[in-house]
């Protein structure tokens, strides 16, 4: 049984029987038959029909950010915006996976030779749920569009909305089993990996869920595509501008209880603003709202699951143990956890070298710049870095010092249809989203006519 339990007040709110052996095997046959269709459908017609499924998300937007915010405690006002992104990366694949995958001309001794942009087949989709939507339809979009077929296997606590998820495609029109969720826990994906009917795999969550992963995908050479956990900093350099940026600040760091990816988990502040910096963000963190998760003026909602509230605490401990100063929150009552913030933070600590999931940002001063770059770089996670100032010609130069997968400057790193998203490092490796995205899982045809 899978069982989805509301973090907020400890209640189950449903139980899922696991799919049995043979349910998991005929799921993928039908995924594999619907495939030798669905490769060969128009791109107007997978259009119409991901447009569909962008009103489909729209109509039902509350009742599946209700039962969202139940399963994982994410504050209503965030899953409703969720929602809402997902149709937006639904309508954005819709106009543009066309001109993605155009055949790409080459000029070479042929009378003609290119690149064509086939579909492989099933793709194994493997989910957290930080973003029970989000991560998933960031997935399913290119993936559908490409021609390719979707089985889902989504995290064990968030089953009702992966089923809602299945619903969206099957409301919106697609054929039968051109999207699937399967019910399952991760002891049965050794084995879907193995099936040659699969051809390939996605995973997004921790590194040791994805390096289990890429090793099975690796010895049955089928692509993969990690996207794990990271680490991001927020570099504010003196010039920066402080109002604006504590703002990005507090959002890159507090949105979604904490429980993000690309969350700005390290602040990096030049020790020449830090006093004024650190009292106006203190005065912000202070005023986040805690409570209700189903009630709309909530900012801070439960993390998932009481484990990982546990996690965090030890994290916190172990670093104030090492000397990190606690300035805000630092407590937890089973999966609440305090917005939190700790000073004095050096690069040993378990809250700079570990990834922190939730509302515990670390502060580290810094004095020159190639200092900050350091300590950013010293991390083993490469998802994405902030950088904060006023001064453009010195951000471009810094740019490349980084060696993570992107760098916004004065913006909390986030992710758009538009823009690539991956990472480096033990953050993973593939691009998701935009052209980048929908090429992952592709055959790149060469064609030669003589
Ligand atoms: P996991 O990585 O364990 O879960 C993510 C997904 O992977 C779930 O669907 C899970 O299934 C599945 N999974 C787990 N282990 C395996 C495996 N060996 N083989 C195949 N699939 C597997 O995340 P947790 O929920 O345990 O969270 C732990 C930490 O992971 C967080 O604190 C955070 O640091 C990181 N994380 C990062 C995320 C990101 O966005 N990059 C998202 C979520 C977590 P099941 O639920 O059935 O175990």
């Amino acid at each position: 049984m899978m069982t989805s339990k509301n973090p907020y007040n400890g209640e189950i709110i449903e139980e899922f029987k696991e799919y049995t052996k043979e349910e998991v095997n005929k799921a993928i046959e039908k995924a594999d038959e619907r495939f030798k269709s669905w490769r060969k459908v128009s791109f107007s017609e997978k259009s119409k029909l991901l447009n569909n499924a962008a009103k489909e998300l729209r109509k039902n937007q509350r009742s599946y950010a209700k039962d969202m915010t139940k399963e994982m405690g994410k504050p209503i006002s965030q899953s409703l915006a969720e929602i809402e992104k997902c149709a937006w990366v639904c309508e954005y694949y819709a106009e543009n996976a066309e001109d993605h995958l155009q055949n790409e001309m080459i000029e070479t001794d042929a009378q003609k030779s290119y690149v064509s942009y086939e579909p492989l087949g099933v793709v194994l989709a493997i989910m957290p749920w930080n973003y029970p939507f989000w991560q998933v339809f960031r997935f399913a979009a290119p993936a559908l569009m490409a021609g390719n077929i979707g089985v889902l296997k989504h995290a064990s606590n968030v089953m009702r909305s992966a089923q809602n998820i299945q619903k969206v495609f099957e409301n919106a029109g697609f054929p039968e089993a051109c999207f699937q969720n399967l019910v399952i826990s991760s002891s049965k994906i050794d084995d879907i990996l193995k099936d040659k009917r699969v051809k390939a795999v996605t995973l997004t969550g921790s590194k040791p869920a994805g390096s289990a992963v890429a090793a099975t995908a690796g010895s049955e050479i089928k692509k993969s595509v990690l996207e794990l956990g990271g680490s991001n900093a927020l570099v504010v350099f003196k010039d920066a501008n402080i109002a604006e940026t504590v703002k990005t600040c507090v959002q890159a760091r507090f949105q979604n209880t904490g429980q993000s990816c690309i969350a700005g988990k390290r602040l990096l502040l030049h020790e020449s603003i830090e006093e004024e910096f650190m009292q106006e963000f203190l005065k912000q963190a202070r005023e986040l709202k805690s409570g209700d998760p189903m009630d709309e003026d909530t900012y801070i909602g439960t993390l998932a699951r009481e484990d990982l509230a546990e996690d965090l605490e030890k994290q916190v401990n172990e670093s104030v143990k090492q000397g990190a100063k606690v300035i805000l929150g630092g407590k937890r009552d089973k999966a609440y956890f305090e917005p939190t913030i700790l000073t004095n933070v050096t690069k040993e600590m378990a809250v700079f070298t570990e990834e922190t999931f939730g509302p515990v940002i670390s502060v580290t001063t810094f004095k020159e710049s190639q200092e900050a770059i350091d300590l950013v770089n010293y991390s083993d996670f490469g998802l994405g870095v902030s950088i904060f100032t006023e001064d453009f010609d010195f951000a471009e130069e810094i740019v490349p010092e980084f060696e993570d997968g992107a760098v916004f400057i004065n913006e909390l790193v986030k992710s758009d249809p538009r823009l690539p998203f991956g990472g480096t490092k033990i953050s993973g490796y593939g691009r998701e989203l935009s052209s980048h995205g929908i090429q992952e899982f592709v055959n790149r045809k060469t064609v030669y006519f003589n």
